[in-house]
């Protein structure tokens, strides 16, 4: 059989786990991922600059 690599190594136990996972099953290590919240964020952070910046 050949053995496909669809999975990803968890860096906290090291075990191949499901790259879809977000964290790992084993450990319950959470994987980081991008979250587009962050940009939000940033965004409305530069925009309250502005306002500050204009009163
Ligand atoms: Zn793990």
């Amino acid at each position: 059989m050949v053995q496909k690599s669809n999975t990803k190594e968890c860096p906290s136990c090291a075990m191949d786990i499901d790259p879809k996972a977000e964290f790992c099953p084993i450990c319950e290590y959470h994987f980081p991922k991008r979250n587009p919240v962050y940009q939000w964020i940033a965004i409305l952070l530069a925009i309250l600059m502005l306002m500050l910046m204009l009163f």
